[in-house]
Formats: structure tokens, sequence, C-alpha cells
């Protein structure tokens, strides 16, 4: 039996996460949960799963979900450094770490600091702080396991294979929906958000529209797999049917291939090193037919651009990236700005910003903060 604790357990790896646990309920065991304001999920997730703590964002959320649930042993709570003691309580094996953006950074450190497991979900960490987290992840000997489909894909790929012998890393992308768009000047937050493949969250859609996603899986990636940025490609895919490849020197190409389903890297991320049976619809090749691929298109999508040059120079500069970029698809959600500006802020932010190498949590903290606030102005 693993006791887990889920960091965003109302959003759409959190959602996912529980199904696999449902399906499982001799194998897993929810301790925690934690969300924003979806006082409806919550209360439907404590009554199915019973955990004994529960984390939201504000006390009116607190107090509304501690009068509406019959269950009175469950402990809720909103305070900042509750999703600290969430992730690190005793009983917890593995930490499903899934909120966007940078919330669940300390959190997820001092799991690992405890000798927690984390199936990593929330790519930004990696993406800000992946030097501080892998340092700690090596020095207590716990287990990162990706959850994002393509770093699940190369991790299954690797399967312990000796990482010098990898020639390079191919990321796959759907392309998002305005691949084939000629002008993405007009793009509203509704087109943007209607993803051809995958059905996620709000920002993880627009990323996945501007091809951002993708290059913050770049940088995911190079932290997950400590491999150089230069031999991490990006290749379109738009059948989504191959989640990522490893070439090795040799030449052999390993591909790991699936549905489009997000339980299937997350309940990998949740048995390993054990499989499990599926009850998802198998793979029909048949059906799907062909396969197309093509090179990214980076002048059209300059936000895969960004995402390489900001892991080039390093230090604080994914940080700023990520930040810069979060504030950014805020800004085109609430309509006020365009969808062709989103990159153009973001290069603004970048080019403004006075890298720190080797910088230490305080750094990427502050400086997650000045991005956002300099994106604003
Ligand atoms: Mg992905």
């Amino acid at each position: 039996m693993k006791n887990i604790a889920v960091l965003g357990a109302t959003g759409s790896i959190g959602r996912n996460t529980l199904e696999i646990v449902k399906s499982f309920p001799d194998k897993f065991k929810v301790i925690a949960i934690s969300g924003k304001t979806n006082i409806n999920l919550l209360e439907k997730q404590i009554n199915q799963f019973h955990p004994k703590f529960v984390v939201v964002m504000n006390e009116k959320t607190r107090d509304q979900l501690r009068n509406s649930i019959s269950d009175k042993n469950v402990k809720i709570e909103c305070e900042c450094e509750s999703l600290v003691k969430i992730s690190t309580l005793d009983e917890v094996d593995i930490l499903v770490s899934a909120i966007t953006g940078i919330t669940g950074l300390v959190p997820t450190l001092e799991a690992i600091k405890k000798g927690k497991h984390i199936a990593i979900a929330a790519k930004e960490l990696l993406v800000a702080a992946g030097e501080i987290m892998l340092k700690e992840v090596k020095r207590k000997g716990v287990k990162l396991l990706p959850v994002d489909s393509e770093h699940n894909a190369v991790f299954q790929c690797l399967d312990r294979r000796d990482k010098k012998d990898i020639k390079r890393i191919i990321l796959t992308a759907s392309g998002g929906p305005f691949y084939k768009e000629k002008n993405l000047h007009n793009i509203s937050p509704e087109q943007a958000l209607v993803h051809p493949v995958w059905k996620m969250g709000r920002k993880i859609s627009i990323d996945s529209a501007t091809l951002m996603n993708k290059g913050l899986e770049v940088l995911e990636a190079h932290w997950l797999f400590g491999i150089d940025i230069s031999k991490i490609e990006v290749i379109i895919h738009p059948e989504c049917i191959i989640h990522s490849m490893v070439e090795f020197i040799d030449g052999s190409v390993f591909a790991l291939l699936g549905i489009p389903d997000m339980k299937m890297p997350i309940q990998y991320a949740l048995t390993y090193p054990e499989r499990m049976p599926t009850q998802l619809e198998p793979l029909d090749l048949s059906k799907i037919s062909q396969f197309n691929f093509s090179a990214p298109n980076f002048d059209k999508f300059p936000c895969l651009k960004l995402a390489y040059e900001a892991g080039t120079i390093g230090g604080t500069m994914p940080a700023v990236l990520s930040s810069a970029n979060d504030a950014a698809v805020n800004l085109f959600l609430k309509k006020k700005t365009k969808f062709s500006d989103i990159p153009k802020l973001i290069e603004k932010v970048m080019n403004k910003h006075n890298v720190i190498q080797n910088p230490s949590l305080d750094h990427i903290l502050a400086s997650d903060a000045w991005a956002r606030k300099t994106c604003l102005l």
C-alpha cells in the first residue's frame, strides 16, 4: 500500500490521479489533498477518499468546506505552510506535485528533503529550480517520477540504460490548435483553449497553443535526464501517439506509443517499477493509419526559441521565462493582451533581467516575483 498526497487535486492531473487511486483501492491510499477554491469538487473528493488533511486557498473556502462536509475528522487548513505540512507528513510515501506555476516549489522541495518520492507534473518547478531539486533528489536517493507524458515516455525508453549512450532526446509535440493557421494576431482565448487532442487546464492549453509548453518541456527534460539542451529536439507529431523518443549512439531509436490519455503516465508514475493493467481503450494503429512528422516552426512560434535561449543562458533566466510566460498568459486569458504579444512580453522581461548564475532558492523566488511584476509594467 502506497500513501499519497496530491498537491492540486482539483486540476486535470489531480482528478486523473484520483481516478487511478480509485481503480486500485488496495494499492493506494489518499492521505492529503490540496485544491484552490473548487468547493463542490473538494467535497466530493473528501467523501470519496477520506483524506486526513485538506489544504485550500483562502479562509472563506476553508470555512465553507468545514461546514459542508459530514466527516468532521478531516482537518482543513488554508495557510501557506499547510502545503508543506501535508507534503511532508510522516505517512506520505509519494507526493503528486501538480499545482501549475511556482506555488508547489517549496512544498515539493521539503518533501524531497523528507525522503518522499515525487510524481512530478508541475514542469515549472524543474524549469525554475531544476538544479536545486536534483541536488536534493540525489542526496536523499528519492525517485523523481515524470508525469508529463513526453517525459514519462523518455523515462520508459531509457529504462535505466546508460546516459552516456544517448545521442539525443526527441520530444513530440501536437503542434497545438494553430499549427496550420496563417495569421495568429486575432486569436481569442476561447479559440486557444480548444486543444486538438489533449483535455487540459487553461494555462497549459495556452502554452500548447504558443508551443511554450514544449519549450518548458525541453528544460524539464534537461534536468530530469541530465542531458544537454543541445541534445534535446522537438518534432511536431499531430497524432500524439508517439509520446517521445530516445536515439542512442548506435542509431537505434526507442519510441513509446500509446493513446493520448494522461491516466497512462500517471498510473506508471504511481505504480513504478511495477506495471498494472488498465481500463483504458487499447491503441488501434489500423484506425490511426498514418503518422505525420514535421520540424517545428521557430519563427511562427517564438516561445519555443525563447525557451531554448533561456535554457542556454541558465541561472535565473529559465525561472524568469516561466514566470513572465505565466503572467503574459494570464493577461491574454483576461483579454488584456493579444495572443501574438505573449512572446513579445516574455522577451521584453528576459531582456531586462540581470541573470544570477548558480542561484539559491531565494534568488529563484525573487526572480519569479520580479518577472511577474515586470511583465505587467
Ligand atoms: Mg507534456
